[in-house]
């Protein structure tokens, strides 16, 4: 009866890119209500520190269910998803401000050219959906070579003096702790060079929310 009705409407029945059953999209058509519900923080293997950032969590693996809503979203250019994706790690993230009580959340911006060809900066889409307050203190200067080919060294060396700190954050930053959010934890030089930068200007510690890690 509602399935007709629907059908009239043209609201047609989609297949889930994760569990392959048929849903009717709301706001975006790609992954059902129920895997987007039962996406949980997993626990992941052991992580290293990452100098000088001063803590940091995890939400899931790139390898799992939430890594593969990143590869939607990032392929499918699919910006509703990244906001639902949002939704669904909320609580977590929650509960690591609670924990680290940061005065700022940010996240890693893309670059510029990659803002203007997928039309959305994920991170930013991400955190909008969380519903969490957060600020744009941060602005990707540089594009780097991509970092799979280079080795560890050279990557970190890529990605230093890739990232500025809009001069309007300069005075709002010092002595202040910086939640930084980000898509994907993969060596971490992202992360370093980010780190680098906003303590060097007088942030007083740095902390990162990675929404997946590559392991
Ligand atoms: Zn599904």
């Amino acid at each position: 009866m509602l399935g007709s009705f629907l059908d009239r409407l043209g609201i047609v029945e989609i297949t889930c890119l994760l569990c392959g059953l048929p849903f009717r999209p709301e706001d975006q058509g790609f992954v059902c209500d129920d895997c987007l519900r039962g996406l949980k923080p997993e626990p992941v293997p052991y992580l290293s520190r990452i100098e000088p950032v001063a803590g940091y969590r995890v939400f899931g693996s790139y390898r799992g269910p939430v890594g593969e809503i990143l590869r939607i979203i990032k392929f499918k250019h699919a910006l509703p998803l990244a906001r639902r994706l949002g939704r669904a790690i909320a609580g977590d993230l929650g509960r690591y401000v609670e924990e680290v009580s940061p005065d700022l959340v940010t996240f890693v911006p893309v670059h510029l050219w990659r803002f203007w060809s997928r039309g959305f900066d994920q991170n930013e889409e991400i955190l909008e959906g969380t519903g969490l307050d957060f600020d744009k203190v941060l602005v990707r200067v540089k594009h780097s070579r991509p970092l799979a080919r280079l080795r560890r060294e050279d990557r970190i060396r890529a990605v230093q003096g890739s990232f500025k700190v809009r001069p309007s954050f300069l005075d709002r930053i010092n002595s202040k702790r910086v939640l930084v959010v980000d898509d994907v934890l993969t060596t971490g030089s992202t992360a370093v060079s980010v780190a680098v930068v906003l303590i060097s200007l007088g942030a007083e510690k740095v902390f990162f929310y990675f929404v997946s890690v590559e392991d």
